[in-house]
Protein backbone atom coordinates (compact mmCIF):
# COMPACT_ATOMS: atom_id res chain seq x y z
CA UNK A 1 0.00 0.00 0.00
CA UNK A 2 1.59 3.30 -0.67
CA UNK A 3 1.40 6.01 1.39
CA UNK A 4 -1.15 8.83 1.19
CA UNK A 5 0.38 11.45 -0.03
CA UNK A 6 -0.11 14.78 2.16
CA UNK A 7 -1.86 17.74 0.11
CA UNK A 8 -1.33 20.18 2.52
CA UNK A 9 2.44 21.20 2.01
CA UNK A 10 1.22 21.58 -1.63
CA UNK A 11 -1.80 23.70 -0.90
CA UNK A 12 0.24 26.09 1.15
CA UNK A 13 2.64 26.79 -1.68
CA UNK A 14 -0.32 27.50 -3.69
CA UNK A 15 -1.22 29.70 -1.10
CA UNK A 16 2.10 31.69 -1.04
CA UNK A 17 2.20 30.69 2.62
CA UNK A 18 5.97 29.81 2.41
CA UNK A 19 6.94 30.19 5.89
CA UNK A 20 3.88 28.10 7.30
CA UNK A 21 4.97 25.47 4.58
CA UNK A 22 8.59 25.18 5.25
CA UNK A 23 7.90 25.41 8.94
CA UNK A 24 4.83 23.11 9.13
CA UNK A 25 6.44 19.39 10.71
CA UNK A 26 8.35 21.62 13.48
CA UNK A 27 5.50 24.07 14.29
CA UNK A 28 3.00 21.04 14.07
CA UNK A 29 5.21 19.03 16.67
CA UNK A 30 5.97 22.37 19.04
CA UNK A 31 2.09 22.69 19.00
CA UNK A 32 1.56 19.04 19.99
CA UNK A 33 4.40 19.53 23.42
CA UNK A 34 2.52 22.36 23.87
CA UNK A 35 -1.13 21.00 23.79
CA UNK A 36 -2.14 23.88 21.79
CA UNK A 37 -6.04 24.06 20.74
CA UNK A 38 -6.84 23.65 16.91
CA UNK A 39 -7.37 27.62 16.85
CA UNK A 40 -4.15 28.11 18.79
CA UNK A 41 -2.25 26.31 16.50
CA UNK A 42 -3.76 28.28 13.87
CA UNK A 43 -2.73 31.22 15.44
CA UNK A 44 0.74 29.73 15.71
CA UNK A 45 1.26 29.31 11.98
CA UNK A 46 0.18 32.42 10.92
CA UNK A 47 2.21 33.87 13.03
CA UNK A 48 5.31 32.22 11.78
CA UNK A 49 4.05 33.69 8.70
CA UNK A 50 3.41 37.09 9.20
CA UNK A 51 6.60 37.31 10.75
CA UNK A 52 8.77 35.99 7.87
CA UNK A 53 6.88 38.40 5.65
CA UNK A 54 7.72 41.07 8.05
CA UNK A 55 11.07 40.36 7.83
CA UNK A 56 11.46 40.29 4.23
CA UNK A 57 9.69 43.41 3.90
CA UNK A 58 12.24 45.04 6.08
CA UNK A 59 15.00 43.44 4.51
CA UNK A 60 13.66 44.72 1.15
CA UNK A 61 13.01 48.11 2.37
CA UNK A 62 16.26 48.44 3.33
CA UNK A 63 17.93 47.74 -0.12
CA UNK A 64 16.01 50.19 -1.52
CA UNK A 65 16.81 52.74 0.70
CA UNK A 66 20.62 52.59 -0.17
CA UNK A 67 21.61 53.34 2.76
CA UNK A 68 25.50 53.91 2.66
CA UNK A 69 26.19 51.76 6.00
CA UNK A 70 24.41 50.39 9.00
CA UNK A 71 23.90 53.08 12.12
CA UNK A 72 21.50 52.47 14.87
CA UNK A 73 20.42 54.60 17.73
CA UNK A 74 21.54 52.25 19.87
CA UNK A 75 25.03 52.70 18.52
CA UNK A 76 24.83 56.22 18.97
CA UNK A 77 26.42 57.63 21.65
CA UNK A 78 24.23 60.34 23.68
CA UNK A 79 26.54 61.14 26.27
CA UNK A 80 29.28 62.17 23.42
CA UNK A 81 27.31 64.87 22.17
CA UNK A 82 25.67 66.69 24.76
CA UNK A 83 23.94 69.54 22.45
CA UNK A 84 21.20 66.44 21.30
CA UNK A 85 18.30 65.86 23.33
CA UNK A 86 17.88 61.89 23.89
CA UNK A 87 13.90 62.23 23.77
CA UNK A 88 13.79 64.39 21.09
CA UNK A 89 15.85 61.76 19.06
CA UNK A 90 13.75 58.74 20.05
CA UNK A 91 10.52 60.87 19.69
CA UNK A 92 11.74 61.71 16.05
CA UNK A 93 12.49 57.50 15.95
CA UNK A 94 8.52 57.02 16.35
CA UNK A 95 8.53 58.61 12.41
CA UNK A 96 5.68 60.86 13.32
CA UNK A 97 6.88 63.52 11.15
CA UNK A 98 7.12 61.15 8.41
CA UNK A 99 3.70 60.11 8.53
CA UNK A 100 2.80 63.54 8.54
CA UNK A 101 5.16 64.52 5.56
CA UNK A 102 7.52 67.01 7.38
CA UNK A 103 11.05 67.89 7.08
CA UNK A 104 13.56 67.48 9.29
CA UNK A 105 17.15 69.60 8.97
CA UNK A 106 20.36 67.52 10.79
CA UNK A 107 22.31 70.65 10.97
CA UNK A 108 25.79 70.69 12.37
CA UNK A 109 29.27 71.04 11.57
CA UNK A 110 31.11 67.36 10.04
CA UNK A 111 32.06 64.27 12.15
CA UNK A 112 29.08 65.33 14.77
CA UNK A 113 26.44 62.53 13.71
CA UNK A 114 24.29 64.05 11.46
CA UNK A 115 24.75 60.84 8.42
CA UNK A 116 25.13 58.57 11.59
CA UNK A 117 21.75 59.96 12.70
CA UNK A 118 20.00 60.50 9.36
CA UNK A 119 20.59 56.62 8.38
CA UNK A 120 19.02 55.70 12.19
CA UNK A 121 16.35 57.35 11.61
CA UNK A 122 15.71 55.84 8.15
CA UNK A 123 16.08 52.62 9.06
CA UNK A 124 13.33 53.33 11.82
CA UNK A 125 11.21 54.17 9.10
CA UNK A 126 11.60 51.77 6.67
CA UNK A 127 11.30 49.65 9.61
CA UNK A 128 7.65 51.12 10.76
CA UNK A 129 6.52 50.54 6.77
CA UNK A 130 7.66 53.76 4.90
CA UNK A 131 9.42 53.58 2.12
CA UNK A 132 12.70 55.56 2.42
CA UNK A 133 15.68 56.38 0.06
CA UNK A 134 19.03 57.43 1.26
CA UNK A 135 20.97 60.12 -1.61
CA UNK A 136 24.14 61.94 -0.96
CA UNK A 137 23.07 65.63 -2.29
CA UNK A 138 26.17 66.21 -4.60
CA UNK A 139 25.16 62.32 -6.53
CA UNK A 140 21.41 63.85 -6.05
CA UNK A 141 22.13 67.26 -7.72
CA UNK A 142 24.72 65.78 -10.55
CA UNK A 143 21.97 63.62 -11.49
CA UNK A 144 19.11 66.29 -11.75
CA UNK A 145 21.52 68.36 -13.69
CA UNK A 146 21.80 65.55 -16.07
CA UNK A 147 18.43 64.49 -16.47
CA UNK A 148 17.40 68.20 -17.25
CA UNK A 149 20.36 68.16 -19.86
CA UNK A 150 18.53 65.15 -21.27
CA UNK A 151 15.00 66.44 -21.28
CA UNK A 152 14.57 63.28 -18.78
CA UNK A 153 14.20 65.97 -15.48
CA UNK A 154 9.80 65.34 -15.40
CA UNK A 155 11.45 61.15 -15.01
CA UNK A 156 13.74 61.84 -12.29
CA UNK A 157 11.53 63.80 -10.13
CA UNK A 158 9.11 61.85 -10.21
CA UNK A 159 11.29 59.04 -9.13
CA UNK A 160 12.65 61.09 -6.46
CA UNK A 161 9.04 62.27 -5.39
CA UNK A 162 8.15 58.68 -4.91
CA UNK A 163 9.75 57.25 -1.67
CA UNK A 164 7.59 58.63 1.62
CA UNK A 165 10.49 59.80 3.41
CA UNK A 166 13.56 61.16 1.02
CA UNK A 167 17.01 62.21 2.72
CA UNK A 168 19.44 64.13 1.32
CA UNK A 169 22.70 64.22 2.86
CA UNK A 170 25.49 67.03 3.17
CA UNK A 171 23.37 69.59 1.76
CA UNK A 172 25.93 72.77 1.55
CA UNK A 173 28.97 70.71 1.54
CA UNK A 174 29.78 71.81 -2.15
CA UNK A 175 28.60 74.99 -3.71
CA UNK A 176 25.62 74.44 -5.76
CA UNK A 177 26.89 75.18 -9.90
CA UNK A 178 24.80 77.12 -11.40
CA UNK A 179 20.81 75.66 -12.01
CA UNK A 180 21.35 73.26 -9.40
CA UNK A 181 19.46 75.86 -6.71
CA UNK A 182 16.12 75.78 -9.37
CA UNK A 183 16.70 72.10 -9.87
CA UNK A 184 16.71 71.63 -6.27
CA UNK A 185 13.54 74.11 -5.57
CA UNK A 186 11.55 71.80 -8.36
CA UNK A 187 12.53 68.37 -6.30
CA UNK A 188 11.41 70.20 -2.78
CA UNK A 189 8.50 71.32 -4.37
CA UNK A 190 7.33 68.15 -6.07
CA UNK A 191 7.65 66.63 -2.26
CA UNK A 192 6.00 69.45 -0.21
CA UNK A 193 3.24 68.53 1.58
CA UNK A 194 3.62 64.87 -0.28
CA UNK A 195 6.01 63.26 1.40
CA UNK A 196 9.33 63.85 3.98
CA UNK A 197 12.89 65.12 3.71
CA UNK A 198 15.44 64.62 6.04
CA UNK A 199 18.42 66.86 5.06
CA UNK A 200 21.23 67.17 6.65
CA UNK A 201 23.65 70.03 6.61
CA UNK A 202 26.95 71.46 8.10
CA UNK A 203 25.49 74.74 6.88
CA UNK A 204 23.17 76.90 9.24
CA UNK A 205 20.15 77.81 7.16
CA UNK A 206 21.28 81.38 7.44
CA UNK A 207 24.04 80.47 5.24
CA UNK A 208 21.47 78.43 2.55
CA UNK A 209 21.01 81.82 0.27
CA UNK A 210 24.88 81.80 -0.26
CA UNK A 211 25.11 77.51 -0.84
CA UNK A 212 22.45 77.80 -3.08
CA UNK A 213 24.03 80.70 -5.01
CA UNK A 214 20.96 82.64 -5.59
CA UNK A 215 19.43 84.31 -2.18
CA UNK A 216 15.99 84.40 -4.08
CA UNK A 217 15.76 80.73 -4.81
CA UNK A 218 17.07 79.40 -1.60
CA UNK A 219 14.36 81.86 0.29
CA UNK A 220 11.91 79.82 -1.73
CA UNK A 221 12.94 76.67 -0.90
CA UNK A 222 13.46 77.41 2.50
CA UNK A 223 10.06 78.55 2.70
CA UNK A 224 8.44 75.35 1.96
CA UNK A 225 11.08 73.35 3.78
CA UNK A 226 10.44 75.42 6.97
CA UNK A 227 6.64 75.19 6.93
CA UNK A 228 6.21 71.52 8.39
CA UNK A 229 9.82 71.09 10.20
CA UNK A 230 12.01 69.97 13.06
CA UNK A 231 15.21 71.16 12.87
CA UNK A 232 17.89 69.92 15.15
CA UNK A 233 21.66 71.26 15.22
CA UNK A 234 24.28 69.55 16.99
CA UNK A 235 26.95 71.37 18.28
CA UNK A 236 29.87 70.24 19.33
CA UNK A 237 33.07 68.12 18.28
CA UNK A 238 33.35 65.91 15.59
CA UNK A 239 33.23 62.29 16.90
CA UNK A 240 35.98 60.72 15.16
CA UNK A 241 38.55 63.65 16.85
CA UNK A 242 36.90 62.80 19.83
CA UNK A 243 38.20 59.55 19.44
CA UNK A 244 41.28 60.29 17.93
CA UNK A 245 41.93 62.72 20.81
CA UNK A 246 41.46 60.20 23.98
CA UNK A 247 43.40 57.76 22.44
CA UNK A 248 46.58 60.58 22.54
CA UNK A 249 46.71 60.95 18.50
CA UNK A 250 45.51 64.85 18.89
CA UNK A 251 45.64 67.12 21.67
CA UNK A 252 42.52 67.99 23.04
CA UNK A 253 40.70 71.14 22.37
CA UNK A 254 40.58 73.76 25.31
CA UNK A 255 37.01 72.97 26.66
CA UNK A 256 37.55 69.00 26.54
CA UNK A 257 39.64 67.77 29.43
CA UNK A 258 42.32 65.67 28.93
CA UNK A 259 41.70 62.22 29.27
CA UNK A 260 45.55 61.99 30.20
CA UNK A 261 45.24 64.37 32.89
CA UNK A 262 41.86 63.28 34.34
CA UNK A 263 42.32 60.77 37.62
P1 LIG B 1 28.57 63.93 10.07
O1 LIG B 1 27.58 63.36 9.08
O2 LIG B 1 27.94 64.86 11.05
O3 LIG B 1 29.76 64.52 9.40
P2 LIG B 1 28.88 61.16 10.79
O4 LIG B 1 27.49 60.78 11.11
O5 LIG B 1 29.42 60.71 9.46
O6 LIG B 1 29.12 62.72 10.95
O7 LIG B 1 29.84 60.62 11.95
C1 LIG B 1 31.21 60.29 11.74
C2 LIG B 1 31.49 58.92 12.35
O8 LIG B 1 31.40 59.00 13.76
C3 LIG B 1 30.50 57.86 11.91
O9 LIG B 1 31.17 56.64 11.81
C4 LIG B 1 29.49 57.83 13.04
O10 LIG B 1 28.89 56.55 13.17
C5 LIG B 1 30.35 58.15 14.23
N1 LIG B 1 29.63 58.93 15.24
C6 LIG B 1 29.38 60.25 15.22
N2 LIG B 1 28.77 60.64 16.35
C7 LIG B 1 28.58 59.53 17.09
C8 LIG B 1 28.01 59.27 18.38
N3 LIG B 1 27.50 60.27 19.14
N4 LIG B 1 27.99 57.98 18.82
C9 LIG B 1 28.53 57.00 18.08
N5 LIG B 1 29.11 57.17 16.86
C10 LIG B 1 29.14 58.43 16.38
MG1 LIG C 1 27.75 63.20 7.12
Amino acid sequence: MSAAIDPLPDMLTRLSLKAMRDRLDGLLDDAARRNLSLRETLALLCEAEVTHREQRRIQMGMGLAKFPFVRTLDGFEFDAQPSLDPRQIRDLAACRWVANGDTLLLLGPPGVGKTHLAVALGREAVRLGHSVLFVPATGLLTTLARAHSEARLEDRLVFYGKPRLLIVDELGYLPFEPDAAHLFFQLVSRRYERGSLLITSNRSVGDWGTVFGDPVVATAILDRLLHHSHVVTIRGDSYRLREKRRSGLIKPTSHEPDPAKQV
